[in-house]
């Protein structure tokens, strides 16, 4: 038995803050402003994984007025969640993603993240997708005011 999930997020981007992407530091002259690290790749992920899981969104389950979790690695987040996709009888098939922003470019930083999210996830290359593109300068990603991502999972339940 097969579910699909859905995730989507956006964060604007802020002075005196580190731009984290998929857990891996990206340098830049802005980052993201949130009340963790802002890495809004890792939120879109993780609402997809919940999505799938029929489990509410991240915002509920990692609320942005606890302490706890005030500048708090978004991987955290994402560690959480995986336990619980294997506590409910699943493991995860794929997951596919997307950044948006004009900049910085994101290419040259994709086989960090997809690395990082490789090891976190225990998924290999091909089960995690990831591409960057720009909005061709439309909209708040287009204005340069933030970046937004976008990602879907498939959960598979375990065979008893
Ligand atoms: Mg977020």
């Amino acid at each position: 038995m097969y579910r699909i999930g859905f995730g989507f997020d956006a964060h604007r981007f802020s002075e005196g803050r580190h731009l984290v992407l998929g857990g891996v530091e990206i340098p830049f002259e802005h980052g993201l402003s949130g009340h963790s690290d802002a890495d809004v790749l890792t939120h879109a992920i993780c609402d997809a994984l919940l999505g799938a899981l029929g489990e509410g969104d991240i915002g509920t389950r990692f609320p942005d007025t606890d302490p706890r979790y005030k500048g708090a690695s978004s991987l955290l987040f994402l560690s959480e969640i995986l336990k619980l996709v294997s506590r409910e009888g699943y493991e995860i098939e794929n997951i596919d993603s997307v950044i948006v922003c004009e900049k910085p470019k994101i290419a040259p930083h994709v086989p960090a993240i997809k690395s990082t999210l490789s090891q976190i996830t225990g998924l290999s290359g091909k089960a995690l997708g990831l591409k960057a593109t720009t909005t061709d300068r439309m909209g708040f990603t287009g204005r340069g005011e933030g970046v937004a991502s976008y990602a879907v999972a498939l959960i598979r339940k375990r065979s008893a």
